[in-house]
């Protein structure tokens, strides 16, 4: 289908952009990748009197690192995690999911700030940041400020941002000691969404998890943290019982639908697989 009539501006600068965001209002949309937006136009699922596209920014395309932590700027496309030496050689979790979103040509227009302001569940930034305890920073007409990554998905595809803030950055803390992560997905085919996937992060002392938190993907109609399975290995030695049981907090704490992906039942099972085997993973890298 073609999509609806609509006003369009392409604005130079981030605070022209929150202008006319501030003018136009809940009418307005802003566009980055376009990869969901216009898909959603096409099919009059989303239909904006005004569409605000922010591809000139550029200022806001940018991997960093900053004092504590890693900085993305919102317009980064997918492509360039895959290309980031300090993505591929610090943030694990990070770089495993971005080999999985999607396909090439979309990871070559899609936007990592997108893909979290979009807040769709079966997104897979919103699992890897829950799992990182990223903050989410915004710019509106009142200034700057930053979400905690817990308070930012409110509903099914709602979060936290104002009409009138646009999101600037992502913010992942530098791991600490003795850290490590894993994401794993799967998919029916490739450019599919997740039937289910597995962020994790842990932190150890020896061979005790001190820290953990698990994103999951696609099983719930928020993005959420399984935090029974956190609960379940913190403090513990990570044996094979150990890692069954946060597999089976995550199965039962989940929330999936039934769809062509699967059965409520299906997805369970596969979610407490993909926690296990995103738990063994993280280990392994630990210990290379
Ligand atoms: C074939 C296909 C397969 C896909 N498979 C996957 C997959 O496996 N995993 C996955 O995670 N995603 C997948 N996607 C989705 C893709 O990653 C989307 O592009 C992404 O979710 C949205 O990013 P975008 O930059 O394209 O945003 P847009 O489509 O431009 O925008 C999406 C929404 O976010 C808002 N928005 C965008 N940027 C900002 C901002 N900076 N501030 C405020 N609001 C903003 C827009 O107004 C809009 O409401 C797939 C898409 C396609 C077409």
């Amino acid at each position: 289908m073609i999509p609806g009539e609509f006003n369009y501006f392409a604005p130079a600068t981030l605070q022209e952009a929150i202008s006319l965001l501030t003018e136009y209002r809940s009418g307005a949309k802003i566009l980055a990748g376009g990869q969901s937006l216009i898909p959603a136009m096409r099919f009059r699922l989303a239909v904006p009197e005004t569409l605000i596209d922010i591809n000139n920014l550029t200022e806001l395309q940018y991997i960093r690192e900053e004092a504590g932590y890693l900085a993305i700027g919102a317009m980064t496309r997918e492509s360039a995690l895959e290309e980031s030496p300090i993505v591929q050689q610090h943030y694990h979790l990070l770089a495993d999911a971005a080999r999985v979103i999607a396909d090439p040509i979309v990871r070559n227009m899609a936007t990592v700030g997108g893909n979290l302001a979009h807040s769709d569940p079966a997104n897979d930034h919103p699992a890897v940041m829950l799992a990182y305890n990223a903050q989410i920073v915004t710019v509106g007409p009142n200034g700057t400020r930053a979400i905690s990554i817990d308070n930012f998905f409110v509903d099914l595809f709602q979060n936290a941002l104002a009409e009138d803030e646009i999101l600037t950055e992502i913010r992942i803390p530098k791991p600490a000691a003795n850290t490590s992560g894993a994401y794993v997905k799967m998919e029916r085919k490739v450019s599919d969404y997740a039937i289910s996937a597995v962020g994790a992060q842990l932190t150890f002392n020896g061979n005790t998890c001190t820290a953990a938190r698990i994103g999951l993907t696609n099983v719930s109609s928020v993005p959420m943290r399984a935090k029974n399975a956190e609960q379940t290995i913190i403090g513990k030695t990570l044996t094979d019982d150990v890692i069954e049981a946060a597999g089976q907090a995550a199965a039962a704490e989940c929330d999936p639908s039934p769809d062509l992906r699967g059965s409520i039942d299906y997805k369970r099972d596969i979610t407490r697989v993909l926690t296990k085997r995103a738990i063994r993973a993280a280990i392994a890298r630990m210990k290379a």
